[in-house]
């Protein structure tokens, strides 16, 4: 259609499609509740606290109404006024705890946590100014994954109605537990293959950077292995670092060596970053002599941490380490002093530094832990990354 003929055409107005109010208000609960956390209790509150509003706001609306209606010389009852801009109970009976669990249910296919009881517990209560004894039982709740999966239909603009089905895209865990939900090696000690994703071995590890020097394994090869293991048993399994046939594998549209992202707690901050930041602080407290190891430790003193950051641990230095046969500096920390050490360390002691090119490789290591930290992706971040 040219935009002639879309001017030429008489404008029809579409009749806009009812609103379904109680759906709408069941959408609202649903989203503020996630969001924030809300125990049954605070989407009751949440529910007359936001009618009241409602209520309010409304009124407002009905007054201004009529104000410029009399303005304009046109006389129409306050409470016909009341009753249009009045929406009434928006939640109606979505108050209610009980129907509004089995609304989510029907509405929104919403597969209920079933609880697990952990255990019990003993615990002092204080009850009509008495201290008494009681039982407390401690619940885990669990969501049945493939119950989130089944299909549910979706009514397209135009009428046509398709069934949707989720899928499992990615579980995440952290090394040793994504590695087990693989039906990989726990731990890649004895393993001749240590990557869940290539087929890198402990020298490759040591003298290969980019991406494209190692061999990603692919989900007919895990397959094959997974054969051969079954078939000859250890010796395939310590080759290629796997243990047994995951579960995970038989749902579809899943690659078990991709859909295992690896976590960047273990993988950067508890050791990629820790052997880097040990290089450097030798580099530029023992050998440039930039500064010395109580000029750090006192700027991680005083420095002024915020609520969210927690502060590092003091850097200690050990000369009889045996390891490496030479003096190191010991950074003992957690991921999350690390991600602070590592953001901080520039405003910490980026003063002493020349133009130095440690400090050049550092601030690289720290531009890549911004990226991987951050809450929002672009697209063109991976190239920047391999860029780096
Ligand atoms: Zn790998």
């Amino acid at each position: 259609m040219t935009d002639d003929d879309r001017d030429s055409e008489p404008t029809m107005a579409t009749p806009a499609a009812p609103i379904d109010i109680e759906r709408e208000s069941a959408l609202f609960l649903m989203r503020v509740s996630d969001e924030l956390s809300l125990t049954h209790n605070g989407i009751d509150k949440l529910c007359s606290a936001t009618q009241w509003f409602i209520d309010s706001v409304s009124e407002s609306v009905a007054d201004s109404v009529q104000q410029h209606l009399s303005k304009s010389g046109i006389s129409i009852s306050e409470n016909d006024i009341k009753e249009v801009c009045h929406p009434g109970e928006v939640f109606g009976k979505l108050s209610s705890r009980y129907y509004r669990e089995s609304y989510f249910e029907d509405a929104f296919n919403y597969v209920k946590p079933e609880p697990i009881c952990l255990g019990t517990e003993w615990e002092w209560v204080t009850k009509n100014g008495q201290q008494i004894l009681q039982q407390i039982q401690q619940y885990e709740y669990y969501i049945d994954v493939f119950a989130t999966l089944k299909g549910y239909d979706l009514t397209l603009a135009d009428g046509e109605v398709l069934k949707v089905y989720g899928a499992v895209v990615c579980a995440v865990g952290d090394v040793p537990a994504s590695n087990f939900l693989g039906g990989f090696k726990e731990g890649v000690g004895f393993a001749l293959r240590k990557c869940r994703m290539c087929l890198a071995v402990k020298e490759d590890m040591a003298v290969k950077f980019n991406a494209d020097s190692f061999i990603e394994r692919t989900l007919e090869q895990h397959k094959e292995y997974l054969d051969l293991i079954e078939i000859g048993g250890q010796r395939h399994s310590v080759t290629y670092g796997i243990n047994n046939r995951s579960p995970l594998i038989n749902l579809a549209g899943i690659d078990i060596n991709k859909c295992l992202p690896y976590d960047i707690m273990h993988t950067l901050f508890e050791a990629v970053a820790i052997h880097h930041l040990q290089a450097l602080l030798k580099h530029v407290i023992d050998v440039k002599k930039y500064l010395t190891l109580a000029q750090l430790n006192s700027g991680l003193r005083t420095y002024e941490y915020s609520h969210l950051e927690v502060k590092p641990s003091p850097i200690t230095k050990d000369d009889n380490s045996y390891h490496i046969k030479q003096s190191v500096h010991f950074i003992n920390s957690l991921a999350c002093q690390m991600m602070n050490l590592v953001r901080l360390l520039p405003f910490l002691i980026g003063k002493f530094i020349d133009d130095d090119d440690h400090w050049e490789c550092f601030l690289i290591l720290r531009s890549i832990c911004d990226m991987v930290c951050s809450f929002e992706v672009h697209p063109d971040n991976p190239a920047k990354l391999a860029w780096l």
